[in-house]
């Protein structure tokens, strides 16, 4: 017999898994995860906190890169329980192993008295900063969300740190860390632009706070005034969702590249030398790490201090902005990451290549023998800046 609507609707309920708005909720507290899939205007008026809202007729072609583990619940709602239930069966036909659809939907939600937010939206203020932004399709009111409520974490407030520091604020990236234990000196200037010459003596910190301040008030700086070691690495990068790694020397380097393997976390990479430079974002096991490449940090005697390698003061501006860039796609998942990829970038030559790259199956870092913790691994400081294609080469 062709099925109508009640008797889809009634079949398709015995075939999907139904919860009522209380255990829904314990389940949301456990870590399930939640999809809206109502329309905007009806999210307009209110959403469950965490939810993530995908149109039902969007949900085919979003929900894998919104629920990446078809092994764990996901939870669907939308206003009263009925378009939830469709939802719940298409997912289990792309092979989620465990929708379930909210009974009732967001209006018994609300009527059981659970909480409920109101979407973010942006403030008259908002819009005009960021009006360039919502112009872009690709970017939009919900990618300068994505931008606000983005945590990146700055390694160094120096020659790459800056430029990066400067357009991720007024880009309006929400949350910037600055991880720094030094002070500005004169001889910084030349390349550092987020100093001042009348900042000589201050905490590198406080300055680049006051610099991201001045360009963008939305931005909240946390500052870290130390240095970066293993005992801190993890403990400090998990409040951040993405890393940005300017700093110039070898040991730090390794133990940022080790942290964000551990975390998960995307690292993206930046160095400089005299008037070469080179930037690729690592994602552990979506591309290689840092030790897939460089193992093992160079022998001190090749590896040249700062002050004999020296930098043209502005090669960290064109590669700080290359990671920058890369950050913000990351945050926005728009584009191509340069994940497996290296841009090398020649300013007398004015050329860029690229460099493909690949995981080596034996890393000792992202591998199949790679350790559980930072504990067990030395970090033995070799000095400076020597890009990795001078040592490969
Ligand atoms: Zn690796």
């Amino acid at each position: 017999m062709p099925a109508n609507y009640r008797t889809l609707l009634d079949r398709t309920k015995t075939e999907i898994r139904e919860v009522d708005v209380l255990e829904a909720k314990e389940m949301l507290d456990r870590g399930a995860i939640a999809i809206d899939v109502r329309e905007q205007d009806e999210v307009d008026q209110g959403i469950i906190p965490g939810a993530i809202h995908i149109t039902r007729g969007y949900l085919e072609q979003r929900i894998e890169d919104a629920a990446r583990d078809k092994t764990a619940p996901v939870l669907l709602y939308c206003a009263g329980g009925v378009r939830s239930v469709f939802a719940a069966k298409t997912l289990r036909d792309l092979g989620y192993a465990d929708p379930i659809s909210v009974a009732g939907g967001f209006g018994a939600w609300k009527s059981a008295g659970l909480p409920w937010r109101m979407p973010r939206s942006l403030t008259p203020e908002q819009r005009r900063r960021y009006s360039r932004h919502l112009l872009i399709p690709e970017v939009g009111e919900a990618g300068q969300h994505k931008l606000l409520e983005a945590k990146v974490l700055l390694i160094g407030a120096g020659g790459l740190g800056s430029p990066a520091a400067l357009y991720l604020a007024a880009a309006g990236v929400g949350t910037i860390g600055v991880i720094d234990a030094d002070t500005v000196d004169d001889s910084n200037l030349q390349r550092q632009v987020v100093h001042t010459t009348d900042r000589v003596g201050m905490s590198k910190v406080e300055s680049a706070r006051l610099t991201i301040n001045a360009i963008n008030p939305d931005v909240n700086v946390i500052g870290h005034e130390t240095r970066l070691t293993k005992e801190n690495a993890l403990e400090i990068f998990s409040g951040y969702d993405i890393i940005l790694d300017g700093t110039d020397n070898f040991a730090t380097r390794y133990l940022i590249n080790d942290a964000c393997v551990l975390l998960g976390k995307p690292n993206v990479h930046g160095s400089i030398f005299r008037f070469e430079g080179q930037a690729t974002t690592f994602v552990a096991h979506q591309g290689p790490c840092y030790r897939c490449l460089f193992p093992e940090p160079p022998p001190p005697e090749l590896a040249p201090s700062c002050a004999e390698a020296g930098v043209l003061g502005l090669l960290p501006g064109t590669v700080g902005l290359i990671q920058a860039t890369e950050v913000a796609k990351l945050i926005l998942g728009i584009g191509e990451p340069l994940i497996g990829r290296m841009i090398m970038y020649d300013a007398l030559g004015m050329e860029f290549r690229e460099l493909r790259l690949r995981r080596d199956p034996q890393c000792p870092m992202c591998g199949p023998d790679a350790p559980t913790s930072l504990d067990e691994i030395e970090y033995t400081d070799v000095a400076c800046m020597i890009p990795a294609f001078a040592m490969a080469h």
